[in-house]
């Protein structure tokens, strides 16, 4: 970014964040009047605008309430009177962030296929939407290494080694490699690790694999890629050492930083982040969300576990819900949701009226037709920059499991598998990719957590089951467990849930898993491993490269 454009975004923010109510009462003003005659906003406001009106009449709802609007909208009902006045153009799947930055950045992107409704109406991804916008595709040669027709190939695989070869060859050049979510630059590093050896013949002999069959794709190359031997030799020496500590410095020197959301549930990539990037500071710069809620990190240096993040107030109008003592704070400062959040009686509060050390649940209103809508994401406030606040993600609203009464939300299992990896630390292991199921097959049921480990030296392929060490991996069994909320502990006292397992799955599971994800139409992009598995396809793919199961051999701990 020139300086000045740097200084007048400085100042830009400065008066975003000092006149925040300001900002956010016009910000709704304005969508309320534009929207007054909608049929939803009709039946609760009667065509007025006022505030305190839309606060006492308009519900707060979740996407099952708005659902059978947006689905008329889908069918062809004509859009402009039902949720919003300006006919709708589009869906937003998901969300982009920001790419305004200077440098050659190394970012692996993917297009997803639009999806026609049955009027007709275009569903994209938001992050889809921003490449195809006419600036993006201007700067995008200067600014990234990718070429276009890569973003857009539609074969993930050969999308991925695409943009890996043409990162490779600009190698000098990149200063910043990153990915919207931290879980896509890990298995971009796990691909290169299977593919390197193809990616050197092809820039040796300047010709791409013939397996590369997107038209797309082979005409980027055919402009780029020219026979170097000297670059394969060097890639071929830095790759073929014993340990990839440390491997993204070396392939790119230049780099000065990884740009990726490296919090909330994104967290538990980076240790393995931090391996391969050897020294080189994980930037979490955004929080956003298809629904316009948008967040920017101040702080770009500091640790991913410690992220705030500033609210953007003339984006959506926002409300906060408070949720009851949910909240804990572990040992390393990481704010935890537990099993159940319970909002408080009080209804919600504005953006400046937020109270610091709170958590909160976030509900918008957007210019898109959305009203006090809750986007299912909890957020504690840290601080306040001028007169809004800042907030560390803390997860999402939704529950992840429950196989009796009690309740566990993917917060839980999230500082749960935390603590019990830990233990994986001095056997050289590093647990790499993890989700859970509720297994109710027998009674009592009990959790199962599928956990994919490497060894922190060496290739990938050199554990199997066998070598894993039975005693620890049931002490992370039981390390989970007693980690766990009361209301779990005491069920698995009482035998009302039986022992918490570990499946340790084959290496290149997760990659399969994201694989049928993204076949099932999830974004490559965008894409995060769910905590927690609902699917019996992706169930199967998980049971069916299990390499070993161990049970807790204990309760837990009932006092902590
Ligand atoms: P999407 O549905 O793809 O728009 O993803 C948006 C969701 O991703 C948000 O509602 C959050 O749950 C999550 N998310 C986005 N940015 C961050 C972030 N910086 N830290 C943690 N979670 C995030």
């Amino acid at each position: 970014m020139a300086t000045n454009d740097y200084e007048s975004g400085l100042k830009m923010l400065e008066e975003l964040t000092t006149d925040a109510q300001q900002i956010q009462d016009q910000l709704l003003g304005e969508i309320l009047s534009k929207n007054a005659e909608t049929e939803y906003l009709q039946g609760f406001l009667h065509g007025q605008t006022d505030k305190q009106l839309f606060k006492k009449n308009v519900p707060i709802v979740t996407y099952e309430h708005l659902k059978p609007y947006i689905d008329r909208i889908a069918n062809g009902e004509a859009s402009s009177d039902i949720l919003l006045v300006e006919p709708l153009i589009g869906f937003s799947l998901r969300h982009f962030g920001d790419i305004n930055q200077a440098g050659k950045r190394m970012e692996l992107m993917f297009a997803k296929p639009d999806v026609e409704t049955p009027s007709g109406l275009k569903a994209s991804a938001v992050s889809t939407r921003a490449f195809k916008g006419s600036s993006f595709k201007a700067i995008l040669p200067k600014l990234y290494t990718s070429p276009f027709e890569t973003i857009f190939c539609p074969d993930t695989k050969q999308s991925m080694y695409c943009q890996i070869l043409f990162g490779l060859i600009q190698r000098d050049e990149v200063v910043m490699i990153g990915s919207i979510f931290a879980s896509t630059v890990v298995r971009s590093i796990k691909f290169l690790e299977n593919n390197w050896k193809e990616l050197c013949s092809n820039i040796k002999t300047g010709q791409i694999s013939e397996w590369i069959t997107d038209s797309g794709c082979r005409n980027a190359a055919s402009l780029m890629l020219k026979p170097n031997l000297e670059l394969a030799d060097l890639i071929e020496d830095v790759c073929s050492c014993k340990s990839w500590e440390g491997i993204i410095r070396k392939l790119w020197p230049k780099t000065k930083y990884i740009g990726t959301v490296c919090t909330g549930a994104m967290l538990q990539y980076t240790a393995e982040l931090e391996f391969y990037c050897g020294g080189l500071p994980l930037v979490s710069g955004f929080y956003a969300c298809s629904e316009g809620a948008v967040g920017i990190n101040l702080e770009p240096l500091c640790k991913p576990s410690d992220v705030s993040y500033t609210f953007i107030p003339n984006t959506v109008y926002y409300e906060f819900l408070s949720i009851k003592e949910d909240c804990v704070t572990d040992s390393q400062n990481q704010v935890q949701l537990n099993a159940m959040s319970h909002h408080e009686d009080t209804g919600p509060v504005d953006l400046v009226n937020v109270k610091l050390g709170q958590c909160y649940e976030v509900l918008v209103t957007s210019s898109t037709g959305l009203y006090r809508y809750r986007v299912g994401d909890i957020i504690k406030v840290t601080g306040f920059h001028n007169n809004t606040p800042q907030f560390q993600f803390v997860g999402r609203q939704n529950v992840a499991l429950g196989v009796d009464m009690e309740r566990t939300s993917e917060a839980d299992i999230l500082k749960a598998v935390a603590e019990a990896k830990a233990l994986l630390d001095p056997l050289g292991l590093i647990l790499t990719e993890y989700t859970s199921y509720g297994d109710t097959s027998s009674t009592p049921g009990h959790y199962v957590i599928f956990w994919e480990i490497k060894p922190k030296e060496g290739n990938n392929n050199n554990k199997n089951g066998k070598e894993l060490d039975p005693k620890v991996m049931e002490q992370c069994c039981s390390k989970m467990e007693d980690s766990l909320h009361f209301t779990y502990r005491m069920y698995r006292k009482e035998n009302m849930i039986a022992a918490l397992e570990i499946r340790v799955v084959k290496q290149g599971t997760f990659e399969s898993l994201m694989d049928y994800f993204v076949t099932k139409g999830a974004s490559l992009s965008q894409y995060k491993t769910p905590i927690c598995i609902k699917s019996k396809e992706a169930l199967n793919i998980l049971d069916s490269r299990v390499i070993a199961k161990f049970f807790s051999p204990r309760t837990p701990i009932q006092d902590n």
